[in-house]
């Protein structure tokens, strides 16, 4: 069984607490591993949370912070400590390159695995692969962040029971995915005979930033959307000065955009009491809320019915 799912790292703001460590999260998806703003102690995190660094394929950074980049130097060189012998592609914004240089660099150490540099330089498709469409979308906040976006794309399931009634089997079945139909005995058997539609999955990060149309465009149909909610209501002012959302504005985005699943995360210390977040994205979204917590595990929904929703 293939699996999609969300390790949760870390999810303070600015500083760790004593509960909450800076920012990590790692996407597993089928054979990809894609580890999102890993910030100061993500190395350790990933220890606690049983996951090891042969499992990352990419490094996703929003933006250079420091609570979302300092986990970069340990992480990188763990690769090559353990000897992680695919190839792990980067993606940061470009504008932040003199730094991502020195994350990589930030000390001696005997490089062995292979880091791809696939800097952002505008918004739009960064990477396309088995995993389906990687896509970076601009946010808005003091420095350059980008969000980022996984589009699985919709495609068939073969029925084997419709296959097997129609006489199609054999090296009969990949021409007929292939090509849209395939002929046998010398009958036409056309794809839609023996297969459904299949819902691709979506999955949206959209860490720091005021609500803007990238916001949305991340979050849209997104059946797991990770978000930031570094503010309560109260502090809406600071939410807009310093860049940053409320968890009643991230619910907002969540019940217009149709998501399916909603977590929240990137909490200001000055909160003791994550539930108030958990009450204020309810406000305006009635799907699943996770108020996230370090090293716990957040499952991809199960895949959307083809008629549901539109795509
Ligand atoms: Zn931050």
């Amino acid at each position: 069984m293939s699996v999609r799912e969300l390790v949760v790292l870390g999810t303070g703001s600015q500083v760790p607490t004593r509960t909450r460590n800076h920012n990590g999260y790692l996407l597993r998806w089928d054979g990809e591993g894609l580890l999102f703003d890993p910030g100061e102690g993500t190395q350790r995190q990933m220890l606690f949370a049983g996951v090891a660094a042969s499992s990352i394929t990419r490094i996703c950074l929003s933006h250079f912070h420091g609570d979302h980049c300092l986990g970069v130097p340990g992480v990188v060189q763990r690769l090559s400590l353990d000897g992680v012998r695919h190839p792990v592609v980067a993606h940061y914004p470009a504008s932040g390159a003199e730094y991502f240089a020195r994350l990589r660099h930030a000390s001696v150490f005997h490089e062995t695995a292979e880091l791809v540099e696939s800097p952002v330089t505008e918004p739009g498709e960064i990477a396309r692969g088995a995993f389906g469409r990687l896509v970076a979308r601009r946010l808005s906040h003091p420095v350059e962040s980008f969000g980022y976006q996984l589009v699985e794309p919709d495609t068939r399931r073969m029925l084997p029971d419709q296959l097997a009634a129609l006489g199609v089997c054999g090296p009969a079945v990949g021409q007929l995915q292939r090509d849209g139909f395939v002929e046998v005995g010398g009958r036409r058997v056309e794809l839609s005979a023996a297969s459904e539609p299949r819902r691709g999955q979506r999955f949206a990060f959209v860490m720091d930033t005021r609500l803007c149309d990238g916001v949305f465009e991340l979050a849209e149909h997104a059946d797991l959307l990770v978000i930031e909610s570094t503010f309560l209501s109260a502090d809406a002012a600071l939410a807009t000065e310093y860049g940053h959302l409320t968890a009643a504005q991230a619910g907002r985005v969540a019940a217009e955009c149709g998501v399916r699943k909603l977590v929240l995360s990137h909490f200001s210390q000055r909160y003791p009491a994550p539930e108030a977040f958990r009450a204020e994205a309810a406000g305006s979204f009635g799907g699943e809320i996770v108020v996230a917590s370090d090293i716990s595990r957040i499952a991809v929904p199960s895949r959307r019915p083809y008629r549901a929703a539109a795509g």
